[in-house]
């Protein structure tokens, strides 16, 4: 037991009863027994005699790094690349059912509360309940920095999400941002209807239009009511703003049912929320621009549980020329 020999410097890890892998500094306790994980440590590292094999996949792509158990200020950031290794190796686990985020001791949350965050990733996501973020990565607190709403966009209250962006990559130092849309989604399939109504209404003959605009008023409120419950909502302004989204789905795929259109437009979406923080951002444009931060889109598979990456906007170069610093609403 050659570790026991440079007990008063030595560097372990042990695996916490929630799974995950901590680092520790100083002598082990002598209930542990030396293992080889093969990771780069100063001396041996040990484990707890119930370390299962469960953990065959490499612990530094388990969870982010974490000297605490959990990411903090003390842990270095991630870099995209690091970054995304750890979210598909979460994802991994999840698909499989071998989650191991399971919640946190007092002594994480402890350490989560003095020692600030240090999230590996910035993700943008749906509010649909079934897309938790965190755990369709497999993610503990402290992980990731999520934002969501209905349809992961920025079309309204837009300053709230580039601006909770901007903070995330300014003082949280997070180098990767991943928009993620996800199959199935009620916001794009709202916003498709909309447009293919409203399509289907301007392609009609004129005599029909007008034959039906005689008839009553009541079937255009009819429309929106059975999206949003009622002709004027706050749910209808925000649907109405991604029916471009299904407008560019219908022209790439060359037409198409609804559901084919709103298959199409989750992934049109992803980009157009990425090409927005691009274009409304200066401090994600810097930061992309210098190789610091990654900007990318993925889309989760709701029946497969599988979260396939997209990689970066096909108009990043582009965009990155663009010269706004802050987003249209909030221009003065
Ligand atoms: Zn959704």
């Amino acid at each position: 037991m050659a570790c026991y020999q440079l007990q008063l410097s030595v560097m372990y890890y042990i695996q916490e009863a929630d799974g995950s892998i901590s680092q520790h500094y100083g002598p082990p306790p002598t209930h542990l027994v030396p293992i080889n994980t093969g990771l780069p440590t100063a001396a041996s590292t040990v484990v707890t005699p119930t370390m299962s094999d469960d953990s065959q996949e490499d612990p530094r792509k388990g969870f982010g790094p974490s000297k605490l158990g959990v990411r903090t200020t003390v842990d270095e950031p991630l870099s995209a690349s690091q970054a995304i290794e750890v979210l598909q190796a979460g994802n991994r686990r999840f698909v499989r059912g071998d989650v191991k985020a399971r919640g946190l001791g007092p002594d994480k949350r402890r350490a989560l509360a003095s020692h600030g965050q240090r999230p590996i990733a910035t993700v943008i996501g749906c509010a649909d309940s079934r897309c938790p973020v965190e755990q369709l990565f497999d993610a503990r607190p402290g992980d990731i920095f999520v934002l969501r709403n209905a349809g992961n966009t920025c079309t309204h209250a837009e300053g709230s999400m580039v601006g909770s962006v901007e903070y995330s990559v300014l003082n949280l130092e997070t180098k990767m941002i991943l928009v993620l849309g996800h199959t199935g989604c009620g916001a794009i399939m709202g916003a498709t209807k909309l447009y293919m109504e409203r399509y289907i209404e301007m392609t009609r003959p004129k005599d029909a239009q007008e034959s039906t605009d005689q008839s009553t008023e009541a079937s255009e409120s009819e429309q929106p009511q059975q999206l949003c419950g009622c002709k004027k909502s706050t749910l209808l302004k925000l649907l109405d703003a991604l029916v471009p989204v299904a407008e560019q789905a219908c022209v790439e795929l060359g037409g198409g049912s609804t559901e084919e259109i709103a298959a199409h437009a989750v992934k049109v979406n992803v980009w157009r929320t990425i090409n927005f923080l691009l274009s409304y951002s200066l401090i994600i444009r810097e930061k992309v621009a210098s190789g610091e931060v990654e900007l990318q889109g993925a889309v989760y598979d709701m029946s497969s549980g599988a979260v396939e990456f997209l990689g970066k906007s096909p108009k990043q170069a582009q965009l990155l020329n663009s010269d706004a610093h802050v987003v249209p609403s909030m221009q003065a």
